[in-house]
């Protein structure tokens, strides 16, 4: 338990298991859009909000500079009118109260850069020579957020309108006569926005919690047909069943199952045909050797048997002892074919030669049976084989053509090539095959008529082991036959070996 939990946060670490990456993604997917919101959300809340404050402050002292101009309040020709102080008294407590208001300070400059008024009472009759200022007279506004220090600075212009603008000051419709410079605390943005990012924070907090739950949960689920997967296919592996696996998830898992279901079967049939093959090879031994052991006991039951009747039994235990010998032999050839690692001997080999040299080993037999063996050669065929194998594929065939023929027959072999294939083919006027018969010839032990192949001397077995040595060349064995007229195999194989 503990080395599996420490295998799964091994996995977890090294971001090799599904379930890693699916809650990783799922996290990065929430997460980064929400910091990104909050801090974009609050810088636009911030840039925002100054900028309607400086409208605003802009807006009411751009009113306070109407009422300077329409009460000649920068020019104080007649400092001791009575009405000139009253209006000037009213326009102090207007610069009061924005100042007041914003917690800043307000100083009118005249056209002699001469601080006339300061809201602060401390620059009064200065000279104030600031860039802001200089530029405010050229018509340029300027305002400037200090962030840091927690202000806001900007200059709005007083226009004397009766006067025509300045020469090339296209920005105003009058005679710019004074400059206001202003700066405003901003602390009441400041605190309004740590409120915000209080909340901010609190909601971004929430959203992670919800996001890691729903990246965990969607890890579980999304994992969770596979773990089924693993599971079911373990549950074979322990033998607990060696049925279909059915796991309905998404179609991914349902095609891995699938495809497991198909090794399944396939398993099954080469266990299925192992296994037929074992049943078969043992009934094919024990045959020899329940005739064998027939012969002996009835020997042994007669007592005084005559010597005739001794050697004629010992001759049908020889002949017995040969088949099996036989049988033994062949499946030995058989299981060196199965063998996928086995290696070819390739060499060019000229076929011509070998049809000739493997009919001369074959004739003998053919005239026991007065069968005649004719070769027609087309050309002249020199192809890269494993001379072993071919051998064995030319005998089998031709062997068999003599075997299964009739007396007085005839067996053909003929040779012929194109520039990539050379065919060999035998043709006999034997038995014929049965036409239902023709899919299982190549079978292992599978023979058309068992009691009469026997009887010639068959082991089922010579056909399975041409078709595999076929195969191994990378060639092709075909089969057309009629039921007593006769048969004709056709091998046709590269002349330039294929290695895979
Ligand atoms: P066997 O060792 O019994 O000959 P094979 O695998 O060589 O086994 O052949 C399988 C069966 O195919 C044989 O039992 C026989 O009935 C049939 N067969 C093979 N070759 C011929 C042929 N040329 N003519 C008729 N039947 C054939």
């Amino acid at each position: 338990m503990i080395t599996e939990l420490l295998h799964e946060l091994g996995q977890l670490i090294s971001l090799r298991s599904l379930k890693a990456r699916i809650f990783l993604i799922i996290l990065l997917a929430g997460v980064i859009p929400c910091v990104f919101m909050r801090y974009g959300i609050l810088d636009n809340y911030e840039e925002r909000t100054v900028e309607v404050r400086i409208a605003t402050v802009q807006n009411q002292l751009r009113v306070v500079g109407n009422h300077l101009i329409s009460n000649n309040y920068l020019n104080n020709t007649q400092p001791d009118e009575l009405s000139y102080t009253a209006s000037r008294d009213v326009i102090d407590a207007e610069l009061e109260t924005i100042s007041n208001l914003y917690e800043g300070r307000v100083l009118i400059v005249d056209s002699s850069l001469r601080v006339v008024m300061d809201t602060y009472g401390i620059s009064e009759g200065k000279t104030m020579i600031s860039e802001e200022v200089i530029r405010c007279f050229r018509g340029e506004n300027t305002s400037y957020y200090d962030r840091e220090h927690g202000y806001i600075e900007m200059t709005v212009p007083i226009v004397d309108t009766s006067l025509p603008p300045e020469e090339g000051n296209t920005n105003t419709s009058g005679t710019i006569v004074g400059v206001m410079l202003t700066s405003i605390s901003n602390e009441a943005i400041i605190d309004t926005m740590e409120v915000l990012n209080r909340r901010a924070v609190i909601l971004q907090n929430l959203m992670f919690v919800c996001v890691v739950a729903v990246a965990l949960l969607m890890a579980i689920l999304v994992s969770r047909p596979l773990n089924k997967v693993t599971s079911a296919i373990n549950d074979v592996q322990a033998g607990h069943t060696d049925e279909r696996i059915s796991v309905p998830g998404y179609s991914e898992t349902a095609h891995i199952v699938e495809a497991f279901n198909q090794l399944l079967k396939r398993m099954k049939v080469l266990d299925d045909s192992r296994q037929e093959f074992v049943a078969n090879v043992s009934h094919e031994l024990k045959t020899p050797m329940t005739s064998i052991k027939v012969l002996a006991d009835s020997l042994l039951a007669q007592g005084d048997a005559p010597a005739e009747l001794y050697k004629e039994f010992m001759e049908d235990i020889v002949s017995e002892i040969d088949r099996e010998n036989q049988i033994i032999t062949d499946l030995l050839a058989l299981v060196k074919m199965d063998k996928k690692v086995q290696e070819l001997n390739i060499a060019s080999v000229n076929i011509n030669d070998l049809t000739e040299l493997i009919l001369k080993r074959l004739r003998p037999i053919a005239r026991k049976k007065d069968v005649e063996v004719v070769f027609e050669s087309m050309r002249s065929v020199t192809a890269e084989v494993d001379e072993v194998k071919m051998t064995l594929i030319m005998t089998n065939l031709v062997e068999n053509a003599i075997k299964y023929n009739k007396e007085h027959g005839w067996v053909k072999v003929e040779l012929d090539a194109d520039h990539q294939y050379f065919t060999f083919s035998v043709s006999d006027s034997g038995l014929g095959i049965p036409e239902e018969s023709l899919g299982h010839i190549y079978e292992r032990f599978y023979r058309v008529d068992k009691s009469h192949s026997r009887d010639i001397g068959g082991t089922g077995l010579g056909l399975a082991i041409t078709k595999s040595a076929v195969l191994m060349h990378r060639g092709s064995i075909t089969v057309t036959s009629i039921e007593d007229e006769g048969s004709c195999f056709t091998v046709k194989i590269p002349l330039t070996y294929i290695s895979q």
